[in-house]
């Protein structure tokens, strides 16, 4: 299988731009995808080029991308999965929280896929990176005019954020490893953020995410600290 790691912890953010070389939903790149025992497929969120030179994420060489999935059509909107990479072509799902797929008529999602679109990566400022830790770790000051300003232009609603640190995440559930191969299996794991997305419009359009168009939802991506494999969840934000 390969192995991700985070090669530093500088925080980026991933914007569209049609000429960027990471891409946001489209069709499903691995097999792998529908969980055993179903019929119905896990989406695929984001998949990361790891050629771009600024990408603060490496692998062993087996892969070329690191592909973020979700299984939107599972768990009534709050699933979590994990799963390893076994090459560009092939994921294994080693966890999903629900194992059945909701029933047709409470389905969180209804598209196949999310619309695809690309997306560039951009290195957080040093003012952007401050006045977000800031809001997250402190809620008794508020924004003042430059920071509201700083705020605006990210667009934070519709802020996707890569890598960088984060000792913890606002609403998150213990992180524990589900790979049995995992020296820390079963156990209480570091999470390493690969990526925060929201339910962001794609081409101005947001109807698609459904149940959680507008929603005050993250969706979590990161990396069990021991194994490389990805793991998945969303908060409440
Ligand atoms: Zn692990």
């Amino acid at each position: 299988m390969a192995s991700f790691s985070l090669s530093n912890s500088r925080p980026f953010r991933l914007v569209l731009d049609e000429n960027g070389c990471h891409s946001f939903g489209g069709p499903a790149q691995h097999s792998g995808v529908v969980p055993s025992g179903t019929n119905v497929a896990i989406q695929q969120v984001i998949s990361l080029d790891l050629t771009d030179p600024l990408i603060p994420i490496k692998s062993d060489a087996l892969a070329s991308k690191l592909p973020l999935y979700y299984p939107f059509k599972y768990g009534f909107g709050g699933p979590d999965i994990q799963y390893e990479v076994r090459s560009d072509l092939e994921i294994d799902i080693l966890h999903l929280s629900d194992p059945e797929p909701d029933d047709k008529e409470s389905l969180y999602l209804q598209v196949e896929e999310l619309p695809s679109a690309r997306l560039r990566l951009e290195p957080l400022t040093y003012e952007q990176a401050r006045i977000l830790g800031f809001r997250r770790t402190n809620g008794y000051f508020q924004p003042n005019d430059e920071d509201r300003e700083i705020l605006s232009q990210l667009d934070v609603k519709h802020l996707i954020e890569l890598g960088g640190r984060h000792d913890y995440i606002v609403n998150a559930p213990d992180v524990i490893c589900r790979n049995p191969k995992c020296q820390s299996y079963e156990r209480r794991v570091y999470f390493d953020v690969i990526a925060m997305v929201p339910p962001i419009p794609v081409n101005n359009d947001d109807e698609f995410w459904y149940e959680f168009q507008g929603g005050d939802v993250t969706f979590c991506f990161g990396l069990c600290h021991y194994c490389g494999t990805i793991i998945a969840f969303n908060v409440a934000t």
